[in-house]
């Protein structure tokens, strides 16, 4: 395991990602929040599932290799990032936070992160329950007392 793990599933220390090509890598050099599940329209469209999503500070995030990457406007508020290569989902980006949020699958295991919960189930697949016990809510919930600060929404 993470030798910084946190009992509420965040991580604190270096973290490292890459694409399934290997054509955008990357490394966090801060904390990451647990990750969360959104099943908002768009996530599950552009993931062919659901979103799994950790979020950093925008600073922590160090590209080491980004020739490949590509990015997609998916909201007038926030943009998506991909490979161009392999088509792997990497970032979700709203410029005015100061965060940025990283597909959790991207990440390199051991990740030390936990899921905490789901947002927009009101926008849920209707091939699949959600059964973990996790919280869930609706839409962005009012609060998220697991996320620092802006934590922005995945959609
Ligand atoms: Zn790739
Ligand atoms: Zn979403």
């Amino acid at each position: 395991m993470h030798d910084t793990d946190t009992p509420g599933g965040e991580v604190t220390g270096h973290s490292t990602g890459r694409c399934l090509c290997g054509a955008v890598r990357y490394h966090v050099s801060g904390p990451l929040r647990p990750v969360i599940y959104c099943h908002c329209d768009m996530c599950r469209r552009t993931t062919g599932h659901f979103g799994a999503f950790t979020a950093g500070d925008r600073d922590s995030l160090h590209l080491e290799k980004a020739d490949a990457l590509k990015w997609y406007q998916s909201s007038p508020r926030a943009r998506r990032g991909f490979c161009g290569v392999c088509g792997s989902i990497l970032f979700w980006d709203a410029p005015a936070t100061p965060s940025i949020s990283i597909a959790a699958g991207s990440l390199s295991k051991p990740t030390g992160l936990r899921a905490s919960e789901h947002i927009f189930t009101e926008s849920a697949g209707d091939y699949y329950h959600i059964l973990d016990g996790l919280a869930r809510h609706p839409r962005w919930p009012a609060a998220i007392p697991v996320v620092r600060k802006n934590p922005g929404r995945l959609a």
